[in-house]
């Protein structure tokens, strides 16, 4: 039976890749380390990441001349200058070796060969010569937004291979993993976090857990979208919720989420960019490719953000294919042959056989966009550490770190998870080899009690009220409505609207089910009053930001705003509030300045002050939203040039 409070050092609440990346990462610095996980690791959403992993090596003919730097680029662009530009530029530093720590863990990446290749390149068919001495080397295919062929690959189940690997690592270092436990709440003094309270959902019973140094790596809050994403059903979104919950630590940039272009239509499972990349097409109802003519350049391959707006907009026009449940568009890799379905592309070749009972070398596809990736999520500094309290630090797709800004390119987040884990790893380990387990017992013990008497209370309420399944469903059909690819002023005042009746229906909601132990309804309805907090945070960031900016796109304020909107939103939930509220601040240090991205449309509200200017600002801006001082100075890995910008 498991003590009503157990000790460690490093405490990651987390068994995805980047909760387990760093917890190799502190556990190889000698610090006891435990993961907390709603299921055993290997189960994590991470597990069903498909078709890459971004690190600029360079290895095959299309990446020659690749590097970090253009990496980097890439990555700007591709966050329509939301992203942390010091944080963009350590992560593409990063990558190459996070992709070859990751072939030592044992991840079987697909490899150039080397001699004549085929391949598809903007409708065209090509002959490529791979250089023979680099036979052998890490291949990679073509991703939306980039310069050059940089995502490496496994297939496509890269997910799959890395998240076996790291869990190998994991248990190798006898890390101890207790799964099927959902963290509740975070233990804490108003500045220092202590650790969390969770919950066992086999059992049913609490527990404190206390540690010096608390890691969030609760991965995305897709599910905040009902069915309409492409998000496993774990993906609550709670390891944001509990940092909202404190009233004190922010959350970043919520409004900006990503809609994946080609989900299968109507299951919504994830149809990898990678088609596209080896040279998939779109097609409207007419078998017109509609994105050659919408984006000449980069055609199917632009940026997410832009390809599923072009898609909707398709649809919109009448031009999508009808079906009996909705319009959707067609996804063409018949032309790329069985061989190359069969391998490279092998996990989508399965999943259209077992979830649409169709073979895509003689079949299109039917996609539509769906919700897919966070960008938002827990505001840490370029160490990981959250805003406003120390020890509490975020990793993955749960944190907003922030490199991808208001879209994230293909391949970016499994390199991410990567490359956080190592980096934030790191400083979570000499966080805690310098500090002191504060077992303040009586601060757990409170902690303990008030999650207690919530689980009882919501056991014992009786009346008529909805069940929290009718309400999560109710929440879906908001939030995919009027909170989706094309948003609008009174869509969006109407979401909130709608939201709060959700909130205040969810006060009242009812259990069918009252068993104390494996409750799989009593769990739900203790995380669900945060999913819905999450919701309004969105929506009411959405809402406020009169600008279009990466996947955030207002048709009544259609222009991104240099001007007035080169910030990150910040959003706090005061205790007993009922609703966020919203500050903002500068983006970070630019190296880059704002410009066209090469895709997508090119007007735009341009600044109205220097770089130099708006980098004076950026310091101070940030530490007085509670940015904690990085063990290295904010924009030192910036090039010295751009470090002289500022
Ligand atoms: C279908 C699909 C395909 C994708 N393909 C790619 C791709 O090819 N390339 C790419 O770069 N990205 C891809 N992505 C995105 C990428 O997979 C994710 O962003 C990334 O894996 C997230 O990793 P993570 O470790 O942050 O979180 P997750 O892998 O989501 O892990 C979260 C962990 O937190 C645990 N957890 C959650 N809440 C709690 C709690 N309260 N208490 C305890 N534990 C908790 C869960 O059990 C889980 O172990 C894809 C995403 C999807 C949906």
């Amino acid at each position: 039976m498991t003590p009503q409070l157990i000790t460690t050092d490093v405490l990651v609440i987390g068994g995805g890749l980047a909760g387990e990346r760093c917890a190799i990462e502190a556990a190889a610095a000698g610090q006891e380390a435990m993961i907390l996980s709603l299921v055993p690791p290997r189960r994590s959403h991470s597990c069903a990441a498909q078709g890459g992993m971004q690190a600029a090596l360079g290895n095959c003919v299309k990446a020659e001349g690749d590097n970090p730097h253009v990496h980097f680029l890439d990555t700007v662009r591709g966050s329509d200058w939301g992203a942390d530009q010091e944080v963009a530029r350590i992560f593409a530093e990063e990558a190459p070796v996070a992709v070859r720590e990751l072939a030592h863990f044992g991840v079987p990446w697909t490899r150039v060969r080397g001699g004549k290749n085929k391949y598809f390149i903007r409708g065209e068919s090509v002959e490529i010569d791979e250089l023979l001495e680099n036979d052998g080397l890490i291949t990679h295919r073509d991703f939306g937004g980039t310069a050059k062929w940089r995502a490496c690959y496994a297939a496509a189940g890269t997910g799959h291979a890395a998240l076996y690997a790291v869990d190998s690592e994991v248990v190798r270092l006898g890390i101890t993993v207790r799964d099927r436990v959902e963290a509740i709440s975070l233990i804490h003094d108003g500045n220092r976090c202590n650790g969390v309270i969770a919950r066992c959902l086999r059992t049913g019973l609490q527990f404190a857990v206390m540690a010096k140094a608390t890691v969030i790596a609760t991965g995305g809050y897709g599910r905040i979208y009902g069915g309409y994403t492409t998000n496993a059903t774990i993906n609550y979104g709670t390891g944001a919720s509990l940092a909202l919950d404190t009233g004190i630590v922010p959350l970043g940039n919520m409004e900006a989420v990503q809609f994946h272009p080609t989900a299968l239509s109507p299951s919504g499972i994830l149809i990898t960019e990678g088609c596209r990349g080896d040279g998939g097409f779109l097609r409207d109802k007419n078998m017109d490719r509609f994105m050659v003519e919408a984006e000449p350049e980069k055609q199917e391959l632009a940026s997410r953000d832009v390809v599923s707006r072009h898609m909707m907009q398709c649809i919109q026009d009448g031009n999508g294919i009808d079906s009996p449940n909705g319009r959707h568009l067609w996804l063409d890799i018949r032309h790329l042959g069985e061989k190359h379905l069969t391998t490279k592309l092998l996990e989508v070749f399965d999943i259209c056989r077992d979830f649409a009972g169709i073979n895509p070398a003689h079949d299109m596809i039917p996609v539509r966009p769906t919700q897919h990736y966070s960008m938002g999520g827990v505001r840490v500094n370029k160490d990981g550490e959250a805003y406003g309290m120390a020890g509490l630090y975020a990793v993955g797709e749960a944190a907003c770190w922030d490199m991808h800004g208001f879209n994230r390119l293909g391949g970016n987040s499994l390199a991410e998870t990567l490359v956080a884990g190592r980096v934030v790893g790191a400083r979570v380990a000499e966080y805690a080899s310098g500090a002191i387990l504060q077992a303040n017992t009586s601060l757990a013990f409170d902690a303990l009690g008030a999650a207690e008497q919530r689980a009882q209370a919501l056991l014992a309420r009786e009346g008529n009220g909805r069940s929290v399944y009718e309400i999560r469903d109710a929440l879906g059909e908001v939030m995919i409505s009027k909170v989706g690819i094309f948003r609008n002023g009174a869509d969006l005042e109407s979401a909130v609207s709608e939201i709060k009746g959700l909130i205040d229906e969810c006060s009242r909601a009812v259990l069918r089910h009252k068993g104390p132990g494996a409750n799989p309804e009593l769990a739900f309805a203790l995380r669900f009053p945060g999913m819905l907090r999450l919701a309004l945070t969105v929506a009411m960031g959405a809402l406020a930001r009169s600008e279009s900016r990466g996947a955030h796109f207002r048709t009544d304020f259609p222009l991104r705003n240099d001007r007035e909107w080169l910030n990150r939103t910040l959003a706090h939930w005061q205790p007993d509030a009922s609703a966020p509220t919203l500050s903002y601040e500068p983006v970070g240090l630019i190296g880059l300045p704002p410009g066209h991205r090469g895709y997508g449309s090119d007007e735009r509200i341009e600044m109205d002050q220097s770089v130099g200017q708006y980098n004076d600002a950026v310091v101070d801006a940030q530490e007085s939203a509670g940015r904690l001082a990085s063990v290295e100075a904010m924009g030192s890995r910036l090039p010295q040039s751009e470090r002289e910008a500022t």
